[in-house]
């Protein structure tokens, strides 16, 4: 997708990249000068911290769902996936409600695990074959793979129901919150991954306009 900051901290290799780059460690330690008795123990170690390190890169810290930059890379592959096999492909993005007027009541602390328990009921919402993303601050993305607008719906009407009715707690309060879902399917209207995005974010925004804690499908005009 066309929304990558290119900066040093935000370096952005695609997942084949840095499996190259593996493949290439193994071979240089392997013509390295490493004593013979150490080199497999050696390899290993430098397996797991690898794999350790691509985990963490596509991780979020605070909810361990995967984060904006898998995302990006996800989006693309799916969509040209779902373009070649014909296959259906839903984005949907959710946004919590007032959620800056939660963490100026209650605090930051109190944010951060009212998206803790977000990001478990999402997780808990959707097929194994469905991805879930934290795509910022108290946004969440989700990709329904082979899944259409009609389809879509009964999921993520499921999930806004939870939302609602979940009590959400903090030290001795219990807090109730909502979300607001916007999604689009129809791969016909989009030139790419960005595209499909960028209809799901309008509707979004109509969500939010005709007064929150809904879903809304994107309709072309
Ligand atoms: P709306 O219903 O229109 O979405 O209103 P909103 O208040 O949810 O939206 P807004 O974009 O104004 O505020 C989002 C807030 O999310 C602002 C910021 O304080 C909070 N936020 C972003 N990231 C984090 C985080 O990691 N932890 C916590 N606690 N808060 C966060
Ligand atoms: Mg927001
Ligand atoms: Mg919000």
């Amino acid at each position: 997708m066309v929304m990558k900051e290119e900066t040093f901290d935000n370096f952005n290799f695609s997942d084949e990249v840095l499996d190259e780059i593996q493949q290439n460690i193994q071979s240089i330690i392997e013509n390295f000068d490493v004593p013979e008795d150490n080199k497999l123990d050696v390899i290993r170690k430098i397996n797991f911290m690898y794999t350790k390190t691509k985990e963490l890169s596509i991780t979020d810290a605070l909810t361990g769902l995967f984060n904006r930059r898998h995302f990006e890379n996800t989006a693309d592959r799916e969509f040209l996936r779902a373009v070649r096999y014909k296959n259906d492909l839903t984005f949907a993005i959710v946004d919590i409600d007032f959620f800056k007027h939660i963490n100026d009541t209650y605090g930051h602390l109190c944010g951060d695990k009212i998206l803790k328990e977000v990001a478990f009921l999402l997780n808990d919402s959707f097929r194994k074959t469905d991805i879930v993303f934290r795509y910022g601050g108290e946004e969440f993305v989700i990709i329904l793979t082979e899944t259409n607008a009609q389809s879509a719906q009964i999921p993520l009407e499921r999930l806004r129901e939870k939302v609602e009715k979940n009590n959400f707690k903090f030290k001795n309060q219990e807090l109730k919150v909502t979300i607001s879902v916007g999604y689009a399917s129809n791969l016909d209207d989009c030139e790419d991954a960005t595209e499909l995005f960028a209809f799901a974010d309008e509707a979004l925004y109509y969500a939010k306009e005709h007064g929150r804690n809904q879903i809304k499908n994107y309709i072309k005009e």
